[in-house]
């Protein structure tokens, strides 16, 4: 078997590497630049750490703020709208995966005919054929991991759904975890879930490879070591910078591998309730994780070894247990609601959440575990009760 591998041309990590900014925007020969954001990180002045220094460096920068998060199809079509009228030469993303996605896809598609709906994975009719705008990335949040995908998501009237192409990576991505410190509890708690999610399903997708199982495990080790203190001392510098290396080596993972079931069941969450990316997984992590436990126990005893405990005398079905309810626990401990009952969801929307889940097709396709239709329900059911379900 062999897998193709891609990654982002470049990156800078780490504390203060925003101050590759100008030197790297100087490689593109360009003069007026969109920047992406969404308003609040214009308000607290985070923007100002990206547009002053280009200001300064004499390049034209417009902000462009009209982002909400998890954005609707609808806010996706006006901004490739305007980036097409103003003809800027290079978008810039910052923010949480919210505008980054945004940003890849207006750079994208600026230089394409049509609307971004005829662009969508599941009902779209129009193929990606150009590389588009010359893009950087810089998140905020340590999460998605968009800044390294090839993924653009939006939100439809009861689901989500993607514009994926290879052309829509970054061409340099910067990672700054000092960008980092001003994220609220909640959204720390939320971004760093997803960020773990991505770990976990790469790890034991079946399109796993030695190589994104090295970014997989490395990440779970980091985020799982670190986001208790990220969530109760945001100022905590050790604690943010392993966030942030961990969401951008998750996103690495599961670019490479994919995600699954707990996305799968989460884009319908994000879609019908308008819950948090970060959120809706959360609350599925364990109780999908714990269905398809008997699929992939050896993989989840390594998981649980990466997150710091040392299972060498436990049986792989002994670990993948402790692991499931050690998942369960950091979800609860860091206050994101552990059931779909905490999320005030009816029980009557179970079946409708159903429907739509099972149209993912391209995440449920590689779980380890087969999930059919009455799957999917029951894992609902366990989530909407908090008891896990041992398939
Ligand atoms: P987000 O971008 O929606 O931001 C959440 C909130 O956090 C916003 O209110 C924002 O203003 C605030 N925020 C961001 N950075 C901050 C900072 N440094 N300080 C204070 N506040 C800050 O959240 P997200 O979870 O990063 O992104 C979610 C979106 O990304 C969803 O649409 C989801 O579907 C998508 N996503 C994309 C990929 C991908 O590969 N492209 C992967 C996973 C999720």
């Amino acid at each position: 078997m062999s897998e193709k591998i891609t990654f982002v041309p470049v990156s800078f990590t780490g504390w203060n590497s925003l101050s590759h900014l100008v030197e790297q925007v100087s490689q593109f020969g360009v003069k007026k630049i969109l920047l992406v954001t969404d308003p609040f990180l214009k308000e607290i002045g985070l923007t100002d750490k990206v547009v002053v220094p280009l200001r300064e460096a004499g390049y034209i920068i417009d902000i462009y703020t009209d982002i909400v998060p998890e954005p609707p199809l609808e806010i996706g079509e006006k901004l490739v709208a305007n980036t097409r009228e103003f003809q800027y030469e290079m978008v810039i993303g910052v923010g949480g995966g919210s505008a980054l996605d945004l940003s890849k896809l207006a750079a994208v598609l600026a230089v394409h005919e049509g609307n971004v709906a005829d662009y969508l994975n599941l009902t779209g009719t129009k193929r990606i054929s150009k590389k588009g705008l010359p893009k950087i990335l810089i998140p905020t949040t340590s999460g998605t991991g968009s800044e390294v995908t090839n993924i653009s998501v939006l939100s439809l009237e009861t689901t989500k759904d993607v514009v994926t192409h290879d052309y829509l990576l970054a061409d340099v991505a910067i990672v700054d975890p000092a960008l980092t410190i001003s994220l609220p509890p909640r959204v720390t708690a939320a971004t760093g879930i997803d960020a773990l999610t991505h770990a976990v399903e790469a790890y034991v997708s079946k399109n796993a490879s030695p190589v994104s199982d090295a970014f997989a495990l490395q990440a779970i080790r980091l985020i799982s070591g670190s986001i208790r203190t990220a969530v109760s001392n945001g100022e905590d510098r050790q604690a943010r910078t392993n966030m942030s290396y961990g969401s951008y080596l998750a996103g690495l993972a599961f670019f490479n591998a994919g995600v699954a079931g707990v996305h799968a069941l989460a884009y319908p969450l994000g879609g019908q309730f308008h819950i948090a990316h970060g959120e809706s997984n959360a609350v599925l992590f364990p109780y999908v994780m714990g269905y398809i436990r008997q699929s992939c126990e050896k993989r989840m005893k390594d998981i649980y070894n990466a997150m710091g405990f040392h299972p060498t005398n436990l049986s792989p079905l002994e670990a993948s247990y402790k692991c499931v309810a050690e998942l369960k626990r950091l979800v609860e401990e860091i206050n994101i609601p552990s059931t779909l009952r905490g999320f005030n969801i009816p029980e009557d929307a179970l079946e409708r959440l159903t429907n739509d889940a099972i149209q993912q097709k391209r995440l449920l396709a590689r779980s380890p575990m087969t999930l059919e239709k009455k799957d999917i329900y029951r894992i609902y059911k366990a989530a909407y009760a908090g008891i896990i379900e041992d398939q």
